[in-house]
Parts: C-alpha cells; sequence; structure tokens
C-alpha cells in the first residue's frame, strides 16, 4: 500500500492494543482482577468473575472505564498496586518504535490519544519509554470526555488546532474511529492486531491495518539481511 503521507499533517496514535500489546489489559482485567476480587470478598472465582464482568458492563464506552481510582473504589481493591506489581508484562507492538522513528523522520505531528487514565499513562510510558516520539500527549481526562464522544474532539481540536482533513488516526476501537469519522477525520485505521495473543479482527467500516509497517514504503522496513535496528539507525 502506498499512503499519501503528503496529504498528512498529525499523526494520532491509540495507546492499548495500538501501539501497546492489549494482552497486558486483558490479562488485568479478565483474569488477575477477578482472582483478588474473590481473595477479598471470599468468593468462588467464577462468582467473583460474573459480578466483576457485571459491573464492567455497565461502564463500557465512559470515563469510569478507564479511571483505576473509580475501580479501586467500586472492588475494593487496590488498582494501581496491582498493575504496578505486573508492569513487567507492559510490551510494545513489535513496529510500533519503528513507526514512531518513521514518522517522526517525516516531520509530521504526533499525537498519543488515550482513554488511559493518568496513572496508567504514566506507569505504562515509563515501562515502554516512547514518550519521547510524541509532541503532545493528550489523556481523555484531560479533555472531560472519552474518545467515543464528539465532545473529546472538539475539545481536542480547541487545543491542538488539529485539521481533520490533514489528520491520520489508528485506533483498535471501532466506536473510537466512527466518532473520529463523524467528526470529520479523513484517514482513519483499526488496527486489527491489538493483543499478540488474540487473533487478528476485521472490520467492515474501515480498513484494516495490522502492522504499521503497511504504512511505510519498502526502503523503510525490515526484511531478509536487515533488521529493524538497521532500519532505526537509517532513519
Ligand atoms: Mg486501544
Amino acid at each position: 500500500m502506498f499512503f499519501p503521507w503528503d496529504e498528512i499533517d498529525w499523526v494520532m496514535l491509540d495507546m492499548d492494543g495500538t501501539l501497546l500489546d492489549k494482552h497486558f489489559d486483558d490479562y488485568f482485567w479478565e483474569t488477575l482482577v477477578p482472582q483478588e476480587y474473590a481473595r477479598r470478598h471470599n468468593l468462588e472465582l467464577e462468582a467473583a468473575r460474573q459480578e466483576v464482568f457485571a459491573r464492567y458492563q455497565r461502564e463500557e464506552g465512559t470515563l469510569n472505564w478507564t479511571d483505576i481510582d473509580f475501580w479501586s473504589r467500586e472492588l475494593d481493591l487496590d488498582i494501581p498496586a496491582l498493575k504496578e506489581g505486573i508492569r513487567h508484562l507492559i510490551e510494545v507492538h513489535p513496529d510500533s518504535e519503528l513507526f514512531l522513528r518513521y514518522v517522526r523522520g517525516l516531520r509530521k505531528k504526533v499525537i498519543l490519544v488515550t482513554n488511559a487514565h493518568y496513572k496508567t499513562l504514566d506507569l505504562k510510558m515509563n515501562q515502554v519509554g516512547l514518550l519521547g516520539y510524541f509532541d503532545q500527549v493528550i489523556s481523555s481526562f484531560d479533555l472531560g470526555a472519552p474518545k467515543e464522544h464528539r465532545q473529546f474532539w472538539e475539545a481536542l481540536e480547541a487545543r491542538l488546532g488539529f485539521a481533520p482533513q490533514r489528520t491520520l488516526l489508528v485506533d483498535d476501537n471501532r466506536e473510537v474511529l466512527q466518532a473520529a469519522r463523524d467528526y470529520g477525520i479523513r484517514y482513519l485505521f483499526f488496527k486489527g492486531i491489538s493483543s499478540s495473543q488474540a487473533p487478528a479482527e476485521t472490520s467492515r467500516r474501515f480498513p484494516v491495518l495490522h502492522y504499521f509497517t503497511e504504512l511505510m514504503p519498502a526502503e523503510a522496513q525490515a526484511g531478509p539481511g536487515r533488521t529493524a535496528e538497521d532500519v532505526l539507525a537509517e532513519i
């Protein structure tokens, strides 16, 4: 695929599942939290899972969903401490850093746009060391609405003055992409591989990106006899 980079000034990237391996979050929320909840409240694991999952479902698509202080109160668990305890499991997708270097080399404005809470954002970015690649890091908590809502994009434009028609957004959340499309963001990709431990997903409404390298010309990619480190050294 040749991508019209000339038509892009702004590159907006989601964090969890897009740049980072979502396996960490899936393991955390689907396995570790129910286990800890069962222990804390003296429940069978299956009963704890059902209760916790029902609570998750009620908050999907809201700021509470990613508010770890909310979940600490709601579940009576120290969620930040639990996350901290497995921080070594936080992983970057293999081609994320290569892509970030590539778009910086093209002199695009590179923005991290995430629904993650500040505490999660700090923990993850400190762990993976990608912060230096971004011109700005925006959490939904800064703007008062999650990315699924138009209000997020309005507040983002007011803050950054970006041009939606000259913006690329990559995200692994279809509702977020739809809100961005409704707002007028022109170049949208659904990140089909969000977790290293789950099958690739597809989308009928949005073009699917499995690897960031699909947006890079062949000469900027690693290949036989040319490792990602070789490419990075040249960019
Ligand atoms: Mg995501």
